[in-house]
This record gives structure tokens, C-alpha cells and sequence, in this order.
């Protein structure tokens, strides 16, 4: 990739990541990007102190400062002291409370980041924390949001919210605009907290967050044009600010830090390797909230599916010992390996060569790395963005399939005999619907490439956002 000449302005960037995996991971690559596109640049990056660990770790091998904030001490009865993230939070349906606390965070921010001018040419700051507007208004430094949500998942939610839609009301399908490809949405599709606001804490909180983006200088997404260019254009045409897309930023991770043993999945995955196997990768991602119920099916779906799968969970404490789950685990030995609770490379494992086929809950980080790593997908959506985006994969990028309620749904009780079907369509790599999926994958994976690299077309836009938004301010 391409970077500046060392006599341009020097720029400083701040950057204040959410504290959950799946927001902070892509603006680490995000930070990495930055430090490839110019050489004359500093990355500050403002955290909490138990989420510092895991920035310090990531971004060992840039110049990133790192800033500490204090977290508040106990804030709702219902969050325990020292918890600093959501996958950390004992529900999420705690979201919500969660982002409001952070706004505790706000004094002490301000202050350092009023330190810190008049070197900062422009704040990047996650989109739930609208509170960061202000400090960055009132020093005149633009903020730039940070969005890790898809273009399309962003106009379905705005078409849904600006009621711009018609809902057919035999079988609530939603006939979406013209310009726009023609997805099977339902109602059911998007939470019922926004397909149906209540007045109270969450309908309050997501207002002020839509207020203070549209203060913003702009939205960072992590996408790229090619992939979803209708939604694109949609959005920056019937929206504002801008959305500027940056990505698949997950082309910028890394390679773990070597350790002198290979985790014991790799060592697993390698031998599935030596005997010419395929293995479906299952994983729901760092936060997902899956029923003990819905784990047995999909462990009945998985054991009668024949395939090679490795899994890897998360479970609350009293469930790890469920005797199900553990004679399970006997049964399927040798072709299927569980683990759970760890924190594992997840691309590492996408880029494994035996790794033909990935169940996830379609979390967008997710999609991206399997797109990157040219593996299609089995879409198991579980909340929030991610039944959007499953219907993307199937019915739009034509990448993977979908689990489905008898009556067409992507929300809801996945039955065993539905996930051993789709898993055997997934991983029939033989199959002219195997053939078509992996195929696309594959466009996708080179276009994805082609995009982030000098000339390409987040590469572009990247040029485009320093020169019209964060050297405006250097
Ligand atoms: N991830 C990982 N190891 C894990 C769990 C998650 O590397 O054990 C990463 C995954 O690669 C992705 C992010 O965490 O980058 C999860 O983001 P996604 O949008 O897929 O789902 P979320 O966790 O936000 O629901």
C-alpha cells in the first residue's frame, strides 16, 4: 500500500473505540490503516483501563498512544463494578444502560482531549458516544463517527425509522424503494425496539445518537463499494452526513503473536488438513446470547449434518457442565471439537485451509472476514443487525444461506433438522449451489483487495476523507 512523503502536514488523529470487541477490533485496523496511508501522523487512542490490555496488545507494532480513562465506579444496580465492557455486562440487555454510563467517561475526556489541542485535526469517535460531539464543537474539531454496521443494514433501519416504506399488510413484507434490490424483508427483520419505539431509555438514547451524527463531519464504514453499491449511493443521496467507506478493514489484522505452541484448534485443524477433510468453522461471535434450548439443537443439526465442524462457544458458567452438551461431545469426537469460553484468532481460523464453510450470527465484522478469507457462510442471525445481514449474504451477495422458520423468518427457534439441512447445503462444495456461493466468495475476496489497495476504491475514498475532512484542520 502507498503512504505519503514525510514533509506533509503532520496530522493527529484521536480515536475513543466502544468498548465491545466487535466496534473496537476494526478501528485498530483502522489505526494500523492510517499509520500505512501517511508517514507523518500520530494515533491517539483514549480507553478505559481494562479494555487497554487488549489495545496495547493489538497495536504493539504502531505508534499509538494510548490513553487511560477512569471508568465510573457503580452506576446501575444491575452492572457490577469493574465491568468496563459489553461481553463482559451479565445480559445485553444491558446495552443500552451500559452506553449511557460511559458518559461519566465525558469530564475527564474533555479535559485531556482540551490538553491535547491545538494538535488534533479530527476525532473519530464510535457512534454510541454521541457525548463526544460536544467538547469536539465546541474546540471546532470535526468528529467523525464511527458506524461498524453494513450500508444496507444503515438504510434499512433509516427507511424503517423515517417511515419512507410501505408495509404490505397481508404478509408484512416491506416493498422497498425502486433504487434500491428487491430483499425479502419482514417486520421481524429489525428489532422491535426500532420497528416498534416505545417511548423510555433505549428510543432515547438511539435519538440522541442519530442527533449527534448528523452534527458529525461524516460516518466511517467499514465496507466497500463494491459490495453494497446501491446502498451506498442511496445512503449518500437521500442522507446525510456522508458516508465514507473504508474497509474491509479487517485486510489490516494481523497475524497472532507468535507463541511457541500452536493454539490446540490450529494443531486440530492441521490434522483435519492431512486427511483431506473440510471443516464448517461455527462461532456467534463476542457477544451473542444464544438459549441452552437453541444450543441443543444446533448441536443435534451439527452431529446429524456428518460434517467436520469446529465450534467455538460461549456459554454461562453453569452451562459449560450441561450433560448434554458434554455426551454430545463424546459422540462427535474425532469430527467435531467444542471450545468454550476462549478467545480465539478468528481470521487465523477463516484463513485455515480446511475451513470451507462458516456458521455465524452474521455480525458484520464476521461477514467481512469470511468474505476476506473467501469462505462462504451459513447465516444463523441471533440480534440486532444481524438478520439484516443474513438475508444479505443469501439473497444479495449470493454468498452463503440462511436458517429459516417454517414461515420464512430469520428470527426465531432454529429447529435441528433446519440446521443439519443447511449445513449440508453449505458445506456441499460439489454442489452447483456450493460451486455458486464459493465462487461469488471468491469475486468478493478479490474485490475486497483490489478495493483497499492504491487506486481502489476505499483507498480513494480514504484520500479523499484526509483531504477534504482531516488536513482541512491540520
Ligand atoms: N472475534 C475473535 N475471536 C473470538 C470472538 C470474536 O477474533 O473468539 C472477533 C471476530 O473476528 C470479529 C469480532 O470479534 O472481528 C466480532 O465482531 P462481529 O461483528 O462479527 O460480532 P459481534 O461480536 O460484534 O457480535
Amino acid at each position: 500500500m502507498p503512504s505519503s512523503s514525510s514533509s506533509e502536514t503532520p496530522l493527529h488523529v484521536v480515536i475513543l473505540p466502544f468498548m465491545a470487541k466487535g466496534h473496537t477490533i476494526p478501528l485498530l485496523h483502522l489505526t494500523r490503516l492510517l499509520f500505512l496511508h501517511r508517514s507523518n501522523i500520530a494515533v491517539t487512542i483514549f480507553t478505559t483501563h481494562a479494555n487497554s490490555p487488549f489495545i496495547r496488545q493489538s497495536l504493539h507494532d504502531t505508534k499509538a498512544s494510548i490513553i487511560e480513562l477512569n471508568f465510573p465506579q457503580k452506576f446501575h444496580p444491575e452492572i457490577p463494578q469493574g465491568v468496563e465492557s459489553v461481553d463482559k455486562l451479565p445480559s445485553q440487555s444491558l446495552l443500552v444502560p451500559f452506553c449511557k454510563g460511559t458518559k461519566f467517561l465525558q469530564p475527564e475526556f474533555d479535559t485531556i482531549f482540551r490538553s491535547l489541542r491545538p494538535n488534533v485535526s479530527c476525532l473519530i469517535s464510535d457512534v454510541f458516544f454521541p457525548w463526544s460531539l460536544e467538547i469536539a464543537a465546541k474546540l471546532s474539531i470535526p468528529r467523525l463517527d464511527f458506524d461498524g454496521a453494513s450500508n444496507s443494514a444503515m438504510v434499512f433501519y433509516d427507511i424503517l425509522m423515517t417511515q419512507e416504506f410501505l408495509v404490505d399488510s397481508d404478509d408484512e413484507l416491506f416493498s422497498v424503494i425502486p433504487s434500491l434490490p428487491d430483499i425479502k424483508l419482514t417486520k421481524n427483520d429489525i428489532e422491535p425496539e426500532f420497528s416498534n419505539p416505545q417511548p423510555g431509555e433505549h428510543t432515547d438514547f438511539y435519538t440522541e445518537v442519530i442527533m449527534a451524527t448528523s452534527k458529525s463531519k461524516g460516518i466511517i464504514r467499514n465496507s466497500f463499494y463494491e459490495l453494497e453499491p446501491e446502498f451506498v449511493d442511496y445512503w449518500n443521496r437521500e442522507n446525510s452526513p456522508k458516508a465514507w467507506n473504508i474497509g474491509p478493514l479487517c485486510l489490516l489484522a494481523t497475524k497472532a503473536v507468535s507463541c511457541a505452541e500452536k493454539p490446540l484448534w490450529i494443531q486440530w485443524l492441521d490434522e483435519r488438513l492431512e486427511k483431506g477433510k473440510s471443516v464448517l468453522y461455527v462461532a456467534f461471535g463476542s457477544l451473542a446470547e444464544v438459549t441452552v434450548e437453541q444450543l441443543r439443537e444446533i448441536a443435534i443439526g451439527l452431529e446429524n449434518s456428518g460434517e467436520h465442524f469446529f465450534w467455538v462457544l460461549r456459554l454461562p458458567e453453569p452451562s459449560i457442565r450441561d450433560e448434554f452438551m458434554s455426551e454430545f461431545e463424546e459422540r462427535v469426537k474425532g469430527r467435531g471439537l467444542l471450545v468454550k469460553n476462549q478467545w480465539v484468532d478468528q481470521v487465523g481460523i477463516l484463513s485455515h485451509e480446511c475451513v470451507n464453510g462458516f456458521m455465524s450470527h452474521c455480525g458484520w465484522n464476521s461477514v467481512l472476514e469470511s468474505i476476506c478469507e473467501s469462505v462462504p457462510l451459513l447465516g444463523f442471525p441471533i440480534t440486532a443487525d444481524q438478520h439484516l445481514n443474513a438475508r444479505m449474504v443469501e439473497e444479495y451477495f449470493r454468498i452463503g444461506v440462511k436458517v429459516v422458520t417454517r414461515n420464512g423468518s430469520v428470527r426465531g427457534f432454529f429447529g435441528s433438522e433446519c440446521i443439519e439441512n443447511k449445513v449440508k447445503e453449505l458445506m456441499d462444495i460439489e454442489g452447483e449451489k456450493g460451486k455458486e456461493m464459493r465462487k461469488n466468495v471468491r469475486i468478493f475476496n478479490e474485490k475486497a483487495r483490489n478495493a483497499m489497495v492504491g487506486g481502489g476504491s476505499s483507498w480513494r475514498t480514504l484520500n479523499l476523507l484526509m483531504d477534504e475532512v482531516i488536513c482541512n484542520n491540520a
